[in-house]
């Protein structure tokens, strides 16, 4: 899928040379650009680069009519964008790379392209632009993507049995001989019906609504069906078996351990399972091995190619086992390693400006605050006090649930990073949460100092220190000319506190000196964008905050760049969310609980069902639903709709008057926004809650229980699994997030519990993280090898170099 670039620069090259005289090329440039553009074209199949190729306008591309001055300018303009396209959004890696002269950060270079893996799909035989279309779907592009697109478990259909030992309700296999096979009609459906036979019996098999088959079995055909045995009268039928004919070629449908598939619309379980094996015949051996041999052997794990043939098509559950584990390892290894080298390449790049602790400030401040600290919050207070006091700066994960009283400690460490004469910065996801967070601040500084406010968006509060201390809030609907007056004040270190989106570090706000930046809601903000505060030419603290309570296995090897605080208590008399799981008929009197609420002067959540498919079927399903809430169950009340296709602005509008108490009702997606403060908000109802993980659902149930007043959670479910059922039953008695969150992960893998997507790391496609052994492994063996060779710049260590800028360099494209 990759652009070959190389032919258009190469020319633009030599026209520099040669002073942009259009000659450069037989025939001029334009005639060259255009060819190059439509061929180029034509070969790409991912839709996203093709639209992203399509937007550097080469088609209309007109140089001979450009002076050559203008011809200069055009040149430079488009290989900044080739540039672009080539590497997306890695701009912060790549500067930092240049910049950085840090032994460890040359561990991540990059990657060499051209491997007969990167092919698209469309290379393998069988696949079609029209299926490849249905592979990219998945996420799957490449050859390579192919060889690593792994079945969602196997069938076990290697028990060969013979018809008489067949066994009632287990998955079994015969080869047989059809002895006649024809169409027929079953629950009024055209379907074939065929009777075999071995030396012990004959059988029945039947395949509904599949017509077809009839004419592929012959009479004397030797045929191996798999599948589920049942009994009638007293003999064995197959219904709808896998099958295949006896012949030449390796089975891969039947008589095995069969692999699942994940499987999109319009594909079939066959065909990709055809498809898979033909891929991994002929590629599975380009792969090449970067593991150290020692590694392999002290961890007696099998080479890379055997691992990936044997995790499509094991020889038996062992060697399954065994491919899955070593796959894990590679992954589990490589998001090691990538943090190890972040984490030194980060405190070794400049030295951070360590603060003298402030005992007098501190005490002010939390005396008059209207609670006492509980002693998880003055255990983490203090664990960043020390911090702080470091010239390496730091670099700290603080994980609290939802309400347990972050925002306080944050505050007392911004106020230390003022009294030592530097700014703070505080980001969060959305402009809602800044706005909140700057009410939140001003509510707590405002105790202990006098507060003045100097404008909408800044406040002073004197009393603090000698001089007064001024916070500011910076987001987009800011008036133009205060927002200039603000980003003034920033860059000359006049305002003290700045409250804002992520974009307060990524946008052209200067600051004059940054000492700390607190993050609110770390898992929207990867670990490339902790770089981009680096880039910033400070080296501020960094306090990144959750409300997701991470597993500490998990944590540690996630944001292994970052130390672990932990609040781990809530306030004292915090209310128990009453949290009931209702049976569909009980739909009614949940409507009916919301509504006397709303009488009551409250106000409620409604979050919509997760529809697992794209987002514009989800806000589809979203106005559908907001449509029959207001239209039908609620016409005398307020309601609201926020989802994921909105544009921000109209989230944010909706969301601002829900809080302000105009909206009694506000219908959701997921999207709806972790962290929203509405005291007045007292019920939620969750639809589909069973298609909720245990921590989204945990989440969800904290937006409301924030004010005095009792709060309730119902859960509806029309018809939950087994998995949803456990969730449910475990969310209805466990308040505590890290209890549920541990839970969660035993539900069902980390990629899905985390996103890991969102995190800005490399997706985990094998490991589960309570494979709790791999991941020790693969931690010694990174922190090992790190040891030994941190550049990985031995010859030894090449594939794992250059495997590693592979895997991180995707990466940091995910998070433009
Ligand atoms: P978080 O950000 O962790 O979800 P906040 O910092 O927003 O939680 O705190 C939630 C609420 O609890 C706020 O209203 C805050 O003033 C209050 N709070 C914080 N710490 C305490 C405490 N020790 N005792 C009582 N209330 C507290
Ligand atoms: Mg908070």
């Amino acid at each position: 899928m990759a652009i070959d670039t190389a032919p258009l620069r190469k020319i633009l090259q030599q026209e520099h040379k040669r002073g942009y005289d259009n000659a450069a090329v037989f025939g001029g440039l334009d005639r060259f650009i255009h060819n190059w553009h439509a061929k180029t074209l034509n070969a790409l199949t991912d839709g996203k680069l093709r639209a992203r190729f399509e937007k550097l306008g080469l088609a209309a591309t007109d140089y001979a009519a450009l002076s050559p001055m203008a011809r200069q300018e055009w040149a430079a303009g488009l290989i900044a964008a080739l540039d672009k396209l080539e590497a997306p959004a890695a701009k912060d890696t790549q500067s930092r790379k240049k910049r950085s002269s840090t032994p460890a950060s040359s561990a991540i270079v990059k990657p060499t392209t051209g491997s007969e893996l990167e092919l698209p799909v469309t290379a393998a035989s069988g696949i079609s632009q029209n299926l490849a279309a249905k592979f990219n779907k998945m996420g799957v592009h490449t050859i390579r993507d192919l060889l690593y697109f792994f079945p969602n478990r196997h069938l076990d259909y290697s028990q060969r049995k013979r018809i008489s030992e067949l066994t009632e309700g287990e998955e079994e296999t015969v080869i047989a001989n059809v002895w006649q096979a024809q169409e027929t009609f079953l629950g009024g459906r055209r379907s074939t019906e065929a009777i075999v036979g071995d030396e012990t019996g004959n059988m029945r098999v039947v395949w509904f609504n599949n017509p077809y088959l009839a004419r592929q079995l012959n009479t004397n055909n030797r045929v191996i069906l798999s599948g589920r045995v049942s009994m009638f009268k007293g003999r064995p039928v197959f219904q709808s078996p896998e099958w295949e004919l006896v012949g030449d070629e390796a089975s891969i449908h039947t008589g095995r351990l069969v692999p699942l598939y994940p499987l999109t619309q319009g594909l079939r379980p066959r065909q990709v399972r055809k498809i898979m094996k033909g891929v991994i015949d002929r590629w599975a051996k380009a792969v090449t091995e970067f593991l150290p041999a020692d590694i392999l052997k002290r961890r007696n794990l099998p080479v890379l190619t055997e691992a990936i043939l044997q995790a499509h098509f094991p020889d038996d559950a062992a060697a399954s086992k065994l491919a899955r584990i070593r796959l894990a390892f590679d992954e589990l290894f490589l998001l090691q390693l990538g943090v190890l080298a972040k984490k030194r390449d980060w405190q070794l790049s400049q030295p951070g400006n360590p603060f003298t602790s402030q005992p007098d400030l501190l005490v002010k401040f939390i005396n008059s605050l209207p609670f006492s600290l509980t002693s998880a919050q003055q255990r983490v207070l203090k664990e960043l006090k020390d911090d702080l006091a470091k010239s390496q700066p730091m670099s700290r994960l603080l994980q609290g649930d939802v309400g347990s009283g972050k925002t306080v400690v944050a505050t007392a460490a911004l106020l230390t990073a003022v009294a030592n004469g530097f700014q703070g910065a505080l980001m969060s996801p959305t402009e809602v949460l800044a706005e909140q967070h700057f009410a939140t601040l001003c509510q707590l500084l405002g105790g202990s100092g006098n507060k003045e406010e100097i404008d909408d968006n800044i406040t002073a509060f004197t009393g603090l220190l000698a001089r007064p201390v001024k916070v500011a809030l910076l987001i987009g609907n800011t008036r133009l000319k205060s927002k200039r007056q603000l980003r003034e004040g920033i860059a000359d270190g006049s305002i003290d506190i700045a409250i804002g989106t992520h974009a307060l570090i990524q946008k052209e706000v200067e600051f004059r000196r940054l000492g700390l930046a607190v993050i609110d809601e770390q898992h929207r903000f990867g670990v490339s964008q902790r770089f981009a505060l680096r880039q910033k030419g400070f080296n501020p603290h960094v306090l990144v905050m959750t409300a997701t309570p991470i597993p500490r296995t998990l944590a540690l090897t996630l944001y292994g760049d970052l130390d672990l605080s932990v609040i781990s208590e809530l306030p004292p008399g915090r209310q128990v969310i009453k949290t009931k799981w209702l049976k569909p008929e009980q739909r009614p009197s949940a409507y009916a609980f919301i509504e006397k609420q709303v009488r009551e002067g409250h106000q409620a959540f409604i979050i919509c069902p997760l529809v697992e498919e794209s987002e514009a079927i989800q806000a589809r399903a979203a106005v559908a639903e907001y449509e029959h809430l207001a239209r039908d169950v609620f016409p005398d009340l307020k309601l609201g709709l926020v989802h994921g296709r909105q544009k921000s602005t109209e989230k944010e509008k909706t969301m601002r008057s829900f809080r302000a108490g105009e909206l009694d009702i506000l219908v959701a997606t997921a999207v709806v926004e972790v962290g929203i403060d509405v005291p007045n908000a007292t019920v939620m109802l969750v639809e589909s809650a069973d298609r909720f993980g245990l921590s989204q659902l945990h989440q969800f149930r904290g937006r409301v229980g924030r004010g005095r007043d009792q709060s309730y959670c119902m859960l509806l479910a029309e018809s939950p699994s087994q998995i949803g059922q456990e969730r449910l039953d475990i969310i209805e008695k466990t308040q505590d997030g890290f209890q549920l969150a541990e839970a969660d992960l035993k539900l069902r893998g980390p990629g899905e519990f985390f996103g890991t997507r969102q995190s800005g790391l490399p997706d985990l496609k094998m490991a589960r993280l309570t494979d709790v052994a791999i991941l020790e492994l693969a931690r010694q063996e990174a922190s090992r090898l790190f040891e030994h060779d941190p550049q990985l710049s031995r010859p030894e260590h090449r594939a794992v170099a250059a495997e590693m800028a592979r895997v991180w360099a995707t990466e940091a494209g995910e998070w433009s």
